[in-house]
């Protein structure tokens, strides 16, 4: 076995999955599984579908791709970019879209292969990042949509508390609803999809239902069970799925100032410290290519993050009650951003456990 190493619980996501989309189901509103944070790996999207989940999402198409085995709808959650329509036909059967350019050029691609491939239509509800922002251009575009054979509106969409950081409340989303009902009688089209946003969205559940809502698109959830908007845990879910292992390559006693000049560290930023005194200082082999110091929590709660650089981790172990040695493994707990990173980390070790 090599480290660092991520290990992989697919049962607490599974029931994590079950407690989520039981919480959602008994709302009226179907889960889209998000699957990015593990860079879509078929073993543990398996685990989501085990778990309740009504369609799996990715942002990269590289992903949905590594899920085509899976027989369950897709959706490709970053607005394609019109180079890849080709593939977005391909293995999403819907797509989040706001340009109607890259909607045409996935008409014309879907006509090519005989499919019809189905949008939802991105609203900007005021967090600023994806979607349409001013009703006018949105009903605009939906007139000329409407023309095209190649794709289907099945319904309408929106992003919060991703760039803005706007938390969603029952009004915010009430005026999607409200939008979604006059697109229907203007053009006389049914939609049969009000994706109400991610995790952060879930806070709104249990005792407060939103007219039209349906679907929402989850990762962090699912993975930590916590949802977004104020980090509570939601009932019957754990947030240990994933853990990160790290092996240490060095133990010893060392002040904790720097002796000398200070300049720039590695990346360029002038670091500072904490003078605590001579410390334990212990070395781990895995660094910011492989992992966000930010998002990592040590199980063992003697341990202090100091810091790094590319390829070490520092921590001071000092107030530990385990006399760590090298070759001595530590454990930590992740955020998502954190799980995001060791994922994509082509020298972190992963080991999916049952
Ligand atoms: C990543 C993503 C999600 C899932 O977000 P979580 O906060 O992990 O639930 C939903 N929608 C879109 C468009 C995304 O990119």
């Amino acid at each position: 076995m090599s480290y660092p190493k991520m290990t992989v619980n697919l049962e607490t996501i599974k029931n994590n999955v079950k407690s989520v989309v039981g919480l959602c189901n008994s709302q009226g509103i179907k889960v889209a599984g998000v699957t990015k944070v593990f860079c879509g790996n078929p073993r543990i999207a398996k685990a989501y579908i085990e778990g309740g989940v009504s369609y799996l999402a990715d942002s990269r198409i590289e992903n949905l791709i590594r899920l085509k085995e899976l027989d369950i709808p897709k959706i490709m959650l970053r607005l394609p970019m019109k180079s890849e329509s080709e593939k977005i036909v391909e293995y999403a059967d819907i797509s989040l879209n706001s340009e109607l350019d890259t909607i045409t050029s996935l008409s014309e691609k879907a006509l090519e292969k005989g499919k019809i491939h189905k949008i939802i239509l991105m609203v900007d509800l005021g967090d600023l990042r994806e979607g349409y922002y001013d009703e006018k251009s949105l009903f605009n575009s939906i007139e000329k949509m409407i023309e095209l054979k190649g794709v289907k509106i099945i319904g309408l969409g929106t992003n919060l508390t991703c760039y803005g950081g706007v938390i969603p409340t029952k009004e915010i989303l009430n005026r999607l609803a409200k939008l979604e009902k006059q697109i229907e009688e203007k053009y006389n089209i049914e939609l049969e999809i009000l994706s109400g946003g991610n995790s952060s969205t879930v806070h709104l559940l249990p005792d407060n239902k939103i007219d039209r809502l349906n679907n929402l698109r989850l990762g962090e959830s699912l993975i930590l069970g916590t949802e977004s908007a104020y980090g509570e845990q939601i009932e019957g879910t754990k947030n240990d799925a994933f853990t990160l292992q790290v092996e240490i390559i060095e133990v010893k006693e060392k002040p904790s100032l720097p002796t000398g000049k200070i300049g720039r560290d590695a990346f360029g930023n002038i670091p500072t410290f904490i003078d605590r005194g001579v410390r334990r200082r212990i070395l781990c082999a895995v660094g910011k290519q492989d992992v966000d110091f930010e998002a990592l929590y040590p199980l063992d709660e003697g341990i202090i993050i100091l810091g790094g650089s590319s390829d070490h981790l520092i921590l001071d172990g000092s107030d530990s009650e385990v006399d760590y040695k090298v070759g001595d493994i530590i454990e930590f707990r992740m955020s998502y951003v954190g799980i995001l990173r060791g994922m994509t980390s082509e020298y972190v070790e992963k080991e999916i456990i049952k």
